[in-house]
């Protein structure tokens, strides 16, 4: 958000109740934002396309889970570990740096670099503190979690989610159930997520509290295709693959034929998000999806995109869609020792030698007494990876009982299998929500010189309020016909705005300035023949309508009917 006239974005958002910096009374915090009321709405509304693809065309499932999680949680998801950016402070001011981006003049991926390696950077060029131009102390691990206690004490330690995506993964097990077993399953959740940047300066683009809408695809390892896919395979993408690092623009039919994008199933996602942008305003000029470099790669993806927009701060991340193949999966069972798998069942039953372990029933007898046909009937049951040190363990009345090799054996045997029980891959397309707002206001900007005044774009369907409803003068009854007709058309859906202050100029100009797609106008004229004017933003044209076909003319502009129609 740059500078402060009054007529550059960063000035409008904020005059106009889209976005307050949040606390801004106590000194403010950084990378802390409010939404206002007309934020809010854009917010909300931004939600609900996302949920009309994924909910209303896809078929997914929404769940809401917790943002305080315990500590098991991102042990298992890697974040605890790995989630840290790397923090150098300054020896004289002790002002806190991210490292990387001291040094980002220097190097095209600097966030690939070593601790090590920054401080020799440091060095090498003489970067010093921005602020005060002392020396840059060592250069550490800062993890990015912020961490509390559930409960008093320190006996059970929290973190605040850093995504949403890990309340889809933790809950898998009830999902699948939900979805009577079978894949593929899609989730999706929208939410807050916390990350205790180390600098925040980049306005809604790096926050520490933000929103995500994620969505989580659980698809059968050996079926990355989706049923969709010839809808869209003729659609073109703009893609910069880690291959040539160059923008090439193909169909998605192609980019899949040459192995730019890994799968099928990835590509249509990453053409869902092309179509989500678009509907929500983005301009297609400044849209492309970057690959990640391998060095940039998860060790555990299969492939990786970002939907980048082009800002005011330069090529932005927006969204990732990303093949995480079973990782996610693996470790929440390695960590809680839960079967987070899905019964592959075969087309036909299929004949395959099989490892089983036989009780030996001899040995049994004589040693466990009236115990031995429980125990033998725990034996069998268990798989041979339960063998650990040739032991086995079985628990038989609540007795846990360790058996010697001398109780069993692993026979192999030919046997009928139905299916197979796999671990699921995860296709996610993560979306940051406010980025995509921002970025929603950035493409909508205009400015008018000889209007003065600015002109948000929004595509009506963003637009918070859908329509202005003025009367030309506040008295002779045009006011109340005006009132009337705010009253049929403002509902749930459709947000309307009644304004009976200033001259009708400045009343356009305010709802201009807010995206606002149409104006209707109660006039001399529309007390005698019942017909008002309505304005179109873009085209400022101006038609009349019959008063009392307001709301379903408004509908019909909604559903997609251009103006110039009416
Ligand atoms: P990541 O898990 O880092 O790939 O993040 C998923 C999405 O969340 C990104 O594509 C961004 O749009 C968004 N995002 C990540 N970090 C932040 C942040 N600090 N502030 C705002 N949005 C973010």
């Amino acid at each position: 958000m740059a500078d402060n006239s009054s007529n550059d974005l960063a000035s409008v958002i904020k005059r106009r109740g889209f976005i307050w910096p949040s606390f801004e009374m106590y000194g403010g915090v950084a990378g802390m934002y409010d939404y206002g009321p007309l934020g809010c709405a854009l917010k909300n509304n931004i939600i609900e396309m996302w949920r009309s693809i994924y909910k209303g065309r896809e078929g997914f499932v929404e769940i809401d889970s917790e943002t305080v999680n315990p500590r098991e949680v991102f042990k298992a998801s890697g974040h605890l570990d790995n989630f840290a950016d790397l923090i150098t402070y300054c020896s004289k001011c002790q002002a806190p740096f991210r490292a990387d981006h001291l040094v980002k003049d220097f190097y095209d991926n600097p966030d690939v670099l070593t601790p090590k390696q920054l401080e020799e950077a440091f060095v090498k060029h003489n970067i010093k503190c921005p602020d005060c131009g002392g020396d840059l102390g060592p250069v550490e691990e800062f993890n990015l979690m912020f961490r509390t206690n559930i409960g008093p004490g320190n006996a059970r330690v929290g973190y605040m989610r850093p995504e949403t995506a890990q309340g889809i993964f933790v809950n898998y097990a009830n999902l699948y159930r939900y979805n009577r077993d079978k894949l593929p399953m899609g989730v999706i959740q929208t939410g807050r997520s916390y990350r205790n940047e180390i600098a925040p300066r980049q306005g809604m683009i790096r926050m520490r509290e933000f929103n995500q809408m994620e969505v989580e695809l659980f698809v059968d390892p050996e079926d990355k295709d989706w049923v969709r896919f010839p809808e869209i395979e003729n659609g073109t993408l703009d893609l910069i693959p880690n291959t040539t690092l160059e923008l090439t623009t193909m169909t998605v039919k192609e980019a899949v034929e040459k192995k730019v994008i890994a799968n099928r199933v990835l590509a249509y996602f990453v053409y869902t998000t092309k179509q989500l942008l678009l509907s929500l305003g983005i301009d297609e000029k400044r849209l492309r999806f970057r690959e990640h470099e391998m060095d940039e790669m998860a060790h555990y993806a299969a492939d990786c995109w970002d939907a980048e927009v082009l800002l005011s701060y330069g090529w932005t991340e927006i969204v990732g869609i990303a093949d995480r193949g079973n990782w996610d999966l693996s470790r929440h069972a390695q960590f809680s020792g839960q079967d987070l798998t899905h019964f592959k069942k075969y087309d036909e039953p299929r004949e395959t030698e099989v490892e089983r372990i036989n009780p030996n029933s001899k040995a049994l007898g004589p040693m466990y007494k009236g115990k031995a046909k429980a125990i033998s009937e725990a034996i069998s049951a268990l798989p041979p990876s339960a063998i650990v040190d040739g032991k086995l363990k079985v628990t038989v009345d609540g007795e846990e009982i360790e058996l010697g090799s001398e109780f069993f054996e692993v026979v192999k045997r030919k046997e009928k299998v139905s299916g197979e029980r796999v671990i699921p891959h995860v296709i996610e397309p993560s979306h940051g929500l406010d980025r995509i707002f921002y970025s929603i206001l950035e493409h909508a900007y205009s400015y008018d010189p000889e209007k003065d005044y600015v002109v948000l774009k929004l595509a009506p369907a963003v637009a918070p309020i859908k329509v202005g409803v003025f009367p030309l003068m506040e008295k002779d009854g045009l006011d109340t016909m005006a009132k009337e007709i705010y009253e049929k058309v403002h509902t749930s859906r459709v947000e309307a705005y009644y304004d009976g202050s200033g001259t009708i100029g400045k009343r356009y100009a305010r709802m201009d300035e807010v995206g606002t797609p149409w104006c209707i106008t109660v006039d001399y004229d529309s007390l005698e023949n019942g017909t008002v004017t309505i304005r179109d933003r873009d085209s400022t044209e101006q038609k009349r309508i019959p008063a009392s076909e307001v709301p379903a003319i408004v509908d019909a502009l909604l559903a997609g009917k251009p103006f110039a129609e009416l």
